[in-house]
């Protein structure tokens, strides 16, 4: 086994409702009818976002075949057990899954509380040793009266959520519209996540400082674009902030427009918490292990860089330390 492949890793950006195996789905799609491809080729096509799609209508059209598979409580408790169990087993020892209530929903008849219980479900019957902690996504394109359902359901549920997140398109919504609903959320306990400063113009920007400013965030989903703004880089020092990166997502969602441009290290160097994450692996074809050798061979972290990443998000995780210490097995 190689160095990156045996070291005890972490993520904690990661997106449940992205993380599936093929087989998986193939099986769940026949006792549901919905049928999934199985020729590897076809499944990657039409269902995956392996390499930078034409569009992002392309890019959501596949995902949405693949929400649909999260049809029914046995589908949902299935698929997070595994993707609980294929984080362990590549040596992630800690993990923070996220997902969107009313995104698995779809306007479809099982509630909010059905799909939780089923992925409390999957996750405690996992047989892994990983701190796993959950988290709810707002989707920052939905209306403030849905918005507000979903952020409700999650500060009820705060004992088995560990942190609230917004997230979907950044241009056009911003985020501070859901301030008040993200302060609620810190006052029941929940860490605060939010995705800003992923794409390189003026109003991603412009979330990041909203983000910390009003939304009382803890740490930023993505948040690469702050590289060349000095103030906005010290204000996410000055408060403290960690950065969770996600190098092969940004490539492929147009964030970068090549692999070498990401700037993690030059994020490092300027003193910025910076982690190493997945974002959605299984529908960009990648894994843990990818990630991190990613992060090492191509983006030019040293050995030193990836254990103080690892070190960050340990230390920025919202799941309890004791849970934390005891799947590192200290
Ligand atoms: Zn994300």
């Amino acid at each position: 086994m190689n160095k990156i492949n045996a070291l005890p890793k972490t993520d904690i950006h990661c997106h449940l409702e992205a993380c599936f195996r093929h087989q998986t789905l193939i099986e769940i799609g026949e006792r549901v009818g919905l049928p999934v491809p199985e020729d590897v080729d076809t499944f990657k096509r039409d269902y995956l976002v392996a390499e930078p799609k034409e569009n992002l209508e392309e890019m959501i059209a596949g995902f949405d075949r693949v929400r649909a598979l999260w049809f029914d409580p046995e589908a949902i408790t299935r698929l997070t057990k595994e993707a609980v169990e294929d984080a362990a087993a590549q040596n992630v020892r800690l993990v923070e899954l996220r997902y969107s209530p009313d995104f698995i929903q779809n306007d479809r008849d099982i509630s909010f509380e059905v799909i939780h219980g089923a992925i409390l479900d999957g996750i405690s019957s996992a047989n892994a040793d990983i701190a796993v902690g959950l988290i709810g996504i707002i989707r920052r394109t939905l209306p403030l009266p849905e918005a507000q359902k979903v952020a409700d359901f999650i500060t009820a549920n705060a004992d088995t959520f560990v942190g609230m997140d917004l997230a979907d398109q950044e241009l056009d919504y911003p985020g501070r519209e859901f301030a008040q609903l993200f302060r609620k959320a810190k006052e029941q306990g929940l860490g605060i996540t939010i995705h800003a400063g992923e794409i390189s113009v003026e109003e991603s920007r412009v979330n990041v400082r909203d983000a910390i400013e009003q939304m009382a965030a803890d740490r930023i989903g993505h948040g690469l674009h702050i590289v060349n703004d000095p103030d906005l880089i010290q204000l996410v020092i000055d408060n403290n902030i960690t950065l969770e990166l996600c190098p092969t997502s940004n490539l492929l969602t147009g964030s970068i427009p090549v692999i070498e441009d990401h700037p993690i290290k030059r994020l490092i160097e300027a003193g910025v918490k910076t982690t190493i994450n997945t974002d959605d692996p299984s529908l960009f074809a990648i894994d843990w292990n990818s990630e991190y050798a990613l992060a090492e061979t191509t983006l030019g972290l040293t050995s030193a860089d990836i254990d103080q990443c690892i070190e960050n998000a340990k230390t920025a995780s919202f799941v309890n330390s004791e849970s934390i210490t005891k799947a590192w097995g200290a």
